[in-house]
């Protein structure tokens, strides 16, 4: 069997009781087959960035899986959909987001899967929950230049 990876996975909601809803997907995420929840960072509150609606809670959790990053990115979209995400259209407001950022020190690049993340070293939202965890694996240079974000530890 191969080794666990350690992945980390940014959330995001701001519709319907966000901080419940983030919390409820960490324990959604903590429940599936081949993957372990190791930690989870605080929640943060940001204001939307391309998006509408009402404020963000964001948080990153890191995980110990036996999954392929494909599997992973499948799992969190099933939990993405169970949770009612709607999407009528481009960046809509959403109930529930969940970005794989990081997986191992893998580089992927693929029509359905990025990784790292394309856009987490230009949000805060991202940024500072990761480095709470990690903070080896967040630059000076990417918090400074997000700097100017609001996200707000809950
Ligand atoms: P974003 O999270 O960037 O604001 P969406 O969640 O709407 O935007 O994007 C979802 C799409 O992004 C999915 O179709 C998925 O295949 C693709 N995608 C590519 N790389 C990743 C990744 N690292 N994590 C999550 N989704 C990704
Ligand atoms: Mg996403």
């Amino acid at each position: 069997m191969r080794d666990p990876v350690s992945a980390y996975i940014g959330l995001g909601a701001n519709l319907r009781e966000p901080a419940a809803t983030v919390l409820g997907a960490m324990d959604d995420i903590a429940a599936l087959d081949g993957v372990t929840l190791s930690r989870r960072s605080s929640l943060y509150g940001s204001a939307p960035v391309d998006s509408s609606g009402p404020d963000y809670v964001n948080a990153v959790v890191e995980v110990q899986t036996r999954l392929t990053a494909p599997q992973l990115l499948a799992q969190l979209q099933g939990i993405e959909e169970k949770s009612g995400r709607e999407r009528p259209y481009r960046n809509a407001p959403r109930t529930l987001d969940l970005d794989l950022l990081l997986y191992g020190d893998a580089t992927i690049l693929s029509a359905s899967l990025v990784v790292p993340h394309p856009r987490m070293n230009s949000r805060a939202f991202v940024l500072r929950p990761l480095a709470e965890l990690v903070p080896e694996r967040v630059s000076a240079a990417s918090l400074q230049s997000v700097m100017d974000q609001a996200a707000w530890r809950l």
